[in-house]
């Protein structure tokens, strides 16, 4: 099984990392692959450029090789869209099942995506909840899709729908990104070499503290 956890990780989070790991663990992945999208459909365009986004998620993910930095939606032309990267996922592995991971945050925003009932087609949409979360009521398509049985998730390739509790941790790349525009210092909400990564390519910085030393 794989596990597909696409972001704009700008920049990458401990949220993202702890949860990509405890995926893979609960569900036996063989692994689990981080795909930054080059151009999101639904926000504005981040403030990083692919290239560096990129280069940022190889750094967290050093020494964990179940984590895999997957480039496809830098290397296509156009809008990231999640149904293009799961046809060209199941391209590529053809007998497996595929697990989409979502936040509670993008599964709220699903109905808006691009041919967004074509992705059960492709690959199963695991919801990553915290623990206590209360499920909304769904439409009468993600009803029909909805599974409580973990096992069956490994007996077909895609087309369920569930809900999987995780350790959340309360830090998103927006809250990183006003930390260090402020001048104050992001350690511990991300990886320390990610942090000289931004350090040194002068990411995130407000030109309203144009000399201020910003994460000393
Ligand atoms: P931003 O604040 O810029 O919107 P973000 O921190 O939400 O960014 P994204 O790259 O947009 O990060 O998110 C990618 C995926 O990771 C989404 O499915 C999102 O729900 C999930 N995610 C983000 N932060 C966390 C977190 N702290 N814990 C669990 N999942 C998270």
């Amino acid at each position: 099984m794989i596990g597909i956890y696409g972001g704009t990780f700008d920049p990458v989070h401990f949220g993202h990392l702890r949860t990509a790991l405890e995926v893979k663990e609960i569900f036996g992945l063989d692994e689990v692959r981080l795909i930054p999208c080059s151009q999101p459909a639904h926000r504005n365009s981040p403030d990083s450029s692919p290239k560096m986004r990129f280069e940022m998620l190889q750094l967290a993910v050093k020494g964990q090789p179940e984590l895999v930095i997957d480039r496809r939606e830098l290397d296509r032309e156009g809008v990231s869209y999640m149904i293009d990267t799961l046809k060209s996922v199941r391209n590529e592995f053809s007998n497996c099942p595929l697990l989409l991971f979502i936040g509670t945050d993008a599964f709220e925003g699903l109905s808006g995506w691009h041919k967004w009932q074509l992705l059960f087609d492709y690959a199963h949409v695991v919801v990553i909840t915290r623990p206590g979360y209360r499920q909304q009521k769904l439409s009468e398509f993600l009803s029909s899709k909805l599974s409580d049985n973990a096992e069956k998730l490994n007996q077909e390739d895609a087309g369920s729908l569930y809900f999987q509790p995780v350790t959340q941790l309360d830090i998103s790349a927006t809250a990183i990104r006003n930390i260090i525009r402020t001048g104050l210092n992001p350690r511990f909400l991300l990886p320390d070499n990610v942090i000289d990564y931004i350090k040194l390519k002068k990411l995130y910085k407000g030109s309203h503290f144009p000399n201020k030393p910003l994460i000393e």
